[in-house]
């Protein structure tokens, strides 16, 4: 189906799409990859009347890495964070650029895009939830920084004012001795994951000094697994605790079920996922460089 027709203007600045959008009204949305909303709004899902294209601003995409933290911008794409070297310094953030999609998708889609589409099944706010990520946001009243746990409130909703932009993404390099791994599990390439779990670690020996998890696709929003976090903090990594994170995440958990699984099943598979991120979770806050794909049904 066609969209419905709508007026179409090219900001030549995040600080002038700001503008637009507060000029246009309420029935204006900013366009970054197109790969959420333009499908949308081919569905007739979403009728915008005016689309502020961000694609022309210049010094919108890019990946910084200074005063221990790494900086996207938030037209940066998948694809341009898949190749970068974060591949080998950051791994659970290629984790995720690498598995999102196909190759097209990659190529469109934006980091802040997907965070402020907020979708249930999106990969970013599952990944950055287990890091120290903050969003600096823009509108004609000034910026302001919202960390990302206050940030998305429900199912493709977040705290965005109508004439805010997300500018740019700020993730803490993880402390020496901490790794982190992102899986999800996968119908084919080109949909979202049925389920996914994101974990970082900080490892000392066979202890978990610290640890954060959370699970995709069992909300409305990511679930930030804390009973799990504490069953692991402070305990030798082994079997029995293992055991016990996956009891946590199984009682965390709260799926619907769909097409792609019934609620039981979701539950027993992202149990299975942190489990099998932990392990290379742990393996890579040892050092090691360890390549992961996501699990294809
Ligand atoms: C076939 C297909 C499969 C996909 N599979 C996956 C998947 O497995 N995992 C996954 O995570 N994603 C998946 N996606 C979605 C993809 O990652 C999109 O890139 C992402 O959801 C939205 O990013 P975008 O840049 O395309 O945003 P757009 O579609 O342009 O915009 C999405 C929404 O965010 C708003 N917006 C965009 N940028 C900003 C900004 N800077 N500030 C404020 N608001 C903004 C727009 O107004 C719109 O409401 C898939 C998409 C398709 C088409």
């Amino acid at each position: 189906m066609y969209p419905r027709s709508f007026h179409y203007h090219r900001a030549n600045s995040l600080q002038e799409a700001a503008t637009m959008l507060a000029q246009l009204g309420d029935d204006a949305k900013v366009l970054a990859g197109g790969q959420s909303l333009i499908p949308l709004m081919k569905l007739r899902f979403a009728n915008p009347t005016h689309l502020v294209d961000l694609n022309f601003v210049s010094g919108a995409a890019y990946i910084k890495g200074e005063n221990g933290a790494w900086r996207f911008g938030a037209l940066t794409r998948h694809s341009e964070i898949e190749k970068s070297t974060l591949k080998n310094s950051f791994p659970i953030i290629h984790d995720c650029a690498a598995g999102i999609a196909d190759v097209q998708v990659r190529n469109r889609g934006t980091i802040g895009g997907s965070l402020a589409e907020a979708d249930p099944s999106g990969d970013w706010a599952t990944v950055l939830l287990t890091q120290n990520t903050e969003l600096r946001c823009l509108s004609p009243r000034g910026e302001r920084t919202i960390r990302l746990d206050k940030f998305i409130t429900d199912a493709y909703t977040t705290v965005l004012e109508h004439d805010e932009l997300v500018c740019e993404v700020v993730v803490k390099a993880p402390e020496k001795g901490s790794g982190g791994a992102y899986l999800a599990f996968k119908r084919s390439a080109p949909v979202y994951p049925t389920a996914s779990a994101a974990v970082q670690l900080t490892v000392e020996g066979d202890i978990c000094k610290d640890a954060a998890i959370t699970l995709g696709g069992v909300g409305l929003v990511p679930v930030r697994a804390s009973e799990a976090e504490a069953a692991l903090r402070g305990h030798t990594i082994d079997s029995k605790t293992i055991r016990a994170v996956m009891e946590a995440v199984h009682q965390a958990a709260d799926p619907q079920p769909d097409m792609r699984g019934s609620a039981e099943y979701k539950r027993s598979l992202v149990a299975a996922l942190v489990k099998r991120a932990i392990g290379v979770a742990v393996e890579r806050a040892r050092g090691k460089q360890v390549k992961v794909s996501h699990i294809y049904a």
